[in-house]
């Protein structure tokens, strides 16, 4: 792919333009290379280059991310939807006598559901934040949650109508909910889709409004839901209920629900992907002779079997005794990280074995506490 250019060189402004001179900069361009005007082939790759340039600059955000990151950095973060989300080119080509609608959505490929204007009748998508103990990632667990959202209106079924009426179809746009204008200029025509004014878009009118819902059709509800969590999730995974979201006006499709999945931290194992950790302390003596001690795991004790002669920070690794891989077999494995604990107190006899044990070694330690009085 060749290096993308720089916004502004794109745009020919400086670094500094305010929203003006971008603005006026993008019709100026646009005028110039709008594909209803201009044929050449390589009028659309132009017009596609400075829309996005304009997309990005016009908005206070994007335009710091793209100062601050920079194309490859910036590029990371906003996919082309992110882009063009919410710009109003709508205005501008209205101003400058071009169309819109149905050219600009196949023009950008159909990615910018809502963006240009004409909204797609759906329902927001709604996130729940949810937090799980390890023991439930590991083992998978389905948990009801309490979802506030909108949802159809009991009393008139969805409708907005008060019951015993129902919603008649727009005379004007004949249920569509758009209309269409057929501009001729001197060189081509332009067809203008635009909202119903008659019903706001929505194809219906409804005489007499549904009390519950004023007409609506919607309700604020909390609803419970369950969700089912599959074993080996991670912190930070979405889980996605399609049509979960919020319910969209007249009979739209719902958006969807997602739920942001959280593991509280552990009071003895750390997670790291499908492995988890666990310090084990021993005593310097075990650490010497060996031992077999008793190490947690997931699925309760299990007796970890210490060689002689086992350092500090030695690993000793429990196949599979991790976590199970997230939508896959198996499982992780249980690292055991040793640790030597050196006791902080010691009683007369303890101090004079470890005294004997120093001499025997060859150590020299400071001892004999208490011949100086301390
Ligand atoms: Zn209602
Ligand atoms: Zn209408």
């Amino acid at each position: 792919m060749p290096e993308k250019r720089d916004y502004y060189e794109i745009l020919g402004v400086s670094r500094n333009a305010t929203k003006e001179e971008i603005k006026d900069a993008y019709r100026k361009l646009a005028m110039q290379y709008h594909p209803d005007r201009n044929k050449s082939p390589d009028a659309e790759e132009k017009f596609k280059e400075i829309s996005e340039a304009y997309a990005v600059l016009s908005d206070d955000e994007k335009r710091r991310q793209y100062d601050l990151l920079g194309h490859a950095g910036f590029d990371q973060r906003y996919t082309t939807e992110d882009i063009f989300r919410g710009v109003d080119f709508e205005s501008i080509f209205r101003d400058l006598g071009f169309g819109f609608g149905d050219f600009f959505r196949t023009f950008f490929g159909g990615f910018g559901e809502g963006g240009f204007g004409e909204r797609i009748n759906r329902g927001e998508d709604l996130v729940y934040e949810l937090e799980i103990t390890l023991e439930e990632a590991a083992k998978g667990t389905e948990k009801e949650i309490l979802v506030p959202r909108t949802e159809k209106c009991d009393v008139c079924g969805g409708s907005g109508a008060s019951p015993g009426t129902t919603p008649r179809t727009c005379p004007t746009c004949n249920g569509t909910g758009k209309v269409q204008h057929t501009r001729r200029s001197s060189f081509a025509m332009y067809v203008q889709v635009t909202p119903c004014n008659t019903c706001h878009g929505k194809g219906m009118i409804i005489d007499s409004p549904c009390k519950n819902c004023h007409g609506t059709g919607l309700v604020k509800k909390r609803r419970k839901i369950s969700v089912r969590i599959p074993a080996g999730i991670d912190e930070g995974y979405q889980l996605r209920l399609r049509g979960e979201g919020e319910m969209a006006p007249n009979g739209g499709e719902p958006g969807d629900l997602y739920v942001l999945v959280h593991i509280a931290p552990h009071k003895l194992f750390m997670r790291e992907g499908d492995d988890l950790w666990y310090v084990l302390t021993i005593g310097y003596p075990q650490a010497a002779l060996g031992a077999e001690v008793t190490v947690p795991t997931l699925d309760g004790p299990t007796t970890v079997h210490i060689r002689p002669g086992t350092q500090p920070g030695e690993i000793i690794r429990l196949k599979g005794k991790g976590m199970p891989r997230f939508r896959g077999y198996g499982r992780g494995d249980l690292i055991v990280r040793v640790g030597i604990t050196v006791p902080e107190r010691l009683t007369p006899r303890q101090r004079a074995l470890l005294e004997q044990l120093a001499e025997e070694f060859n150590e020299e330690v400071k001892h004999k506490k208490g011949r100086f009085g301390f």
